[in-house]
């Protein structure tokens, strides 16, 4: 049996993606509207999962109309060329900065290889190009109307990466935050925590906590993130999420290699997840390994740059 799409309310759908073969790791939300719209495709390897998410909410891939792509990293946008393929009027949106990369995917699958190395074409190929007249660029203050009294609002986000956007929902007064908000952790049950997700090269402290900022003025009801799922205390997400950058860069700042900063980090967050209560043997502790490791590798990019 296909598995149900998790329901949000407000005709909002998660779909998961099992991103790495991880549970709850990467998702799609399908805001089922008279124009089908779709935030992050996942990686190519999550695309069958995408399909059989959207057959399950009875959603014909010829009724998809937008696949909106917070940004161009491969676990949120790597699918979108291969997902485009099987829907025929739909159309990408993605942050200017982005579009080019899209088309020409080749930089982005070589920065990709750079960082995971031989998991490479397990994790991700293949990455199909996309065509340029399939794709709609939207920036800061751009709008999107997908149904009558829903029109979705557009915002710049970098900090973690300068091809990021955010997308506010007026309906659900909500926020789908990509990356520049941090990752939610709730593979434990009763255990949610958050932290920031520092990957290179583009990572930017000042400008991730700048946006922070703005999301908690901005007053959401709920943040969507992309990994994983949605939060009703965005608050506490917040702050929690900006607690920590200040705490990835005073470790990195005493470290001189990357392996360093990745087994300090580690060590912190290690101890940080054994206080919630999460057990020795779960598979968290895969997951948190593998974001550590690419969060030190981004934090030693920003300060050997700096
Ligand atoms: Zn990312």
């Amino acid at each position: 049996m296909k598995e149900q799409p998790v329901d949000l309310g407000k005709d909002i759908y998660l779909i998961d993606g099992y991103d790495m073969g991880f549970e709850g790791r990467t998702g799609t939300y399908v805001l089922n509207n008279k124009q089908v719209t779709l935030i992050e495709t996942g990686p190519s390897s999550s695309v069958e999962k995408v399909k059989d998410g959207l057959e399950a909410l009875d959603i014909a891939l010829e009724d998809v109309k937008y696949i909106i792509l917070t940004h161009i990293h491969l676990d949120h946008a790597g699918g979108a060329g291969l997902l485009l393929a099987s829907c025929p009027h739909a159309e990408i949106v993605v942050h200017p900065k982005g579009k080019r990369h899209l088309v020409d995917p080749s930089r982005l699958v070589k920065g990709a290889r750079a960082v995971y190395g031989e998991d490479f074409d397990r994790l991700f190929a293949p990455v199909v190009p996309i065509p340029e007249d399939r794709i709609i660029e939207k920036g800061e203050e751009d709008t999107l109307t997908i149904d009558q009294g829903r029109q979705l609002e557009f915002l710049d986000t970098p900090g973690h990466a300068n091809h990021h956007i955010g997308i506010y929902d007026p309906l659900s007064n909500g926020l789908f935050t990509g990356d520049t908000a941090g990752i939610r952790y709730h593979q434990v049950e009763g255990v949610t925590f958050y932290l920031p997700t520092t990957s290179p090269n583009q990572f930017h402290p000042e400008a991730m906590l700048a946006q922070i900022q703005r999301f908690r003025h901005l007053e959401p009801s709920r943040l969507y993130f992309g990994h994983f799922g949605m939060t009703e205390q965005p608050e506490q997400a917040l702050r929690e999420v900006r607690e920590w950058i200040g705490i990835f860069l005073e470790i990195a700042k005493q470290q001189d290699k990357p392996e360093e900063i990745e087994a300090k980090l580690l060590e912190r967050i290690e101890t940080y997840v054994k206080e919630l209560g999460v057990p020795e043997t779960h598979s968290l502790h895969d997951i948190l390994q593998l974001d550590v490791r690419v969060c030190a590798m981004g934090l030693y990019d920003y300060l050997r740059k700096d």
